[in-house]
């Protein structure tokens, strides 16, 4: 006998672990310190605001429908052809696109062991299998990628840097993973970090984008932008890529605001650069100032740092007990500051911190000295 139901979605829909964002805020009245989500503690440029503000007589018109705008001055920024630019509700909605264009049942995805998420969300969605490749000393790993390569695969997806780890992949060995996957497996290289990178050899993708019919660059202006609200992001792409994305595109999917937004933005250097000096001066004095502490901390190119604390059952050390990233993660809360928990990235030890103001800092380091227990 068969029951009545309702609609069942297809295969692979209910498998999803859904996202569970970063917390957004605590109970109470009072303020927090919200270091959860890496977004930039200098805010959004003050021209950015205005071009915003200046769209409200707009609001009844529909926006420019590929936001040619946006694109055009991207590809003036870096040197693109503005016809390869796609835009996005954030990047997450042209990581979701690229995989409804490419991926269906039967066919497989490779991402990092501690890669972003939603990856993984993106190619469950389209009933794909997700492939997880496992990481060495918290980064990806070519080597252990390229061995997961089979007929079936069709998309590889990495973030250079990754989130939550902080590590990244010298351009050398991103040019190597590219050169080991055969032409109709897409490599997917998102860099929402990019901007905080300062290595030499680093290169968030923009050549091998030029170079290959089968490699796009994902960015965001939610990070170092401090457009979060927005959902503003793009995709720098092969031709090919770009006319399949436009195809499947929501013909309005970015609103006029977030496209003035997005222009005046880019025209803001100084701001950027100010966000990249911050960040740079806070992550090394957060880093040391936590390993003093007695925390480990991963090294990091982006604007968060993956703090590791003493493992909450494993442990028989003494000094250790009562020191868990879940015992730190209540303290914190007693005291208004938010971090993201990691468990869901295969970290149940560590917390993820984004570098935030000044203030923002001190008030982490002085709560966690106080938490460690080292206290003078
Ligand atoms: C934050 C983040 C993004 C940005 O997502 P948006 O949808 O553009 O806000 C993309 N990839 C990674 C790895 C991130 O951490």
């Amino acid at each position: 006998m068969t029951a009545k139901r309702g609609p069942i979605p297809r295969p692979g829909i209910l498998d999803i672990v859904p996202y569970v964002p970063g917390t957004g805020g605590l109970p109470g009245a009072e303020p927090v310190v919200k270091l959860s989500s890496n977004e930039t503690p200098l805010g959004a440029s003050a021209r950015a605001v205005e071009a915003y503000l200046a769209q409200t007589p707009q609001l009844a018109r529909y926006p420019d429908g590929s936001a040619r705008p946006l694109r055009e001055a991207l590809a003036k920024k870096y040197g693109l052809d503005a016809a390869r630019i796609v835009c996005g509700a954030g990047s997450d909605e042209l990581l979701n696109m690229l995989a409804l264009a490419y991926l269906g049942p039967g066919d497989e995805a490779i991402y990092s062991e501690h890669g972003f998420l939603v990856y993984k969300i993106a190619i469950m969605a389209r009933g794909a299998t997700p492939i997880a490749a496992p990481e060495r000393d918290l980064t990806t790993d070519v080597d252990a990628i390229l061995a997961r390569v089979t007929d079936a695969t069709r998309m590889v997806f990495i973030a250079n840097p990754n989130n939550p780890t902080g590590t990244y992949l010298p351009f050398d060995e991103v040019k190597r993973l590219h050169a080991g996957l055969p032409e109709n497996v897409i490599l997917v290289l998102d860099a929402a970090y990019a901007e905080y990178v300062r290595a030499n050899d680093y290169e968030a993708g923009i050549e091998l984008v030029a170079t290959t019919p089968n490699t796009v660059m994902t960015r965001t202006f939610s990070k170092i932008y401090g457009l979060a609200a927005l959902r503003l992001g793009w995709v720098y792409c092969p031709a090919p890529i770009a006319d399949a994305l436009n195809r499947i595109r929501g013909p309005f999917n970015v609103t006029g605001p977030s496209i003035a937004a997005g222009v005046a933005a880019l025209q803001d250097q100084a701001h950027m650069e100010q966000a990249v000096e911050h960040n740079m001066v806070w992550r090394g004095r957060m880093a040391e100032a936590l390993e003093q502490l007695g925390l480990r901390v991963t090294r990091s190119a982006a604007n968060f740092l993956l703090v590791h604390f003493p493992a909450g059952v494993a442990s028989n050390s003494e000094s250790a007990a009562g020191k868990s990233a879940r015992e730190a993660d209540r303290f914190l809360h007693e005291r208004r500051i938010i971090l993201r928990r990691v468990e869901e990235y295969g970290f149940p030890d560590a917390l993820r911190l984004t570098i935030g103001t000044e203030d923002e800092n001190r008030a982490v380091l002085d709560a966690l000295t106080e938490f460690m227990g080292k206290d003078t």
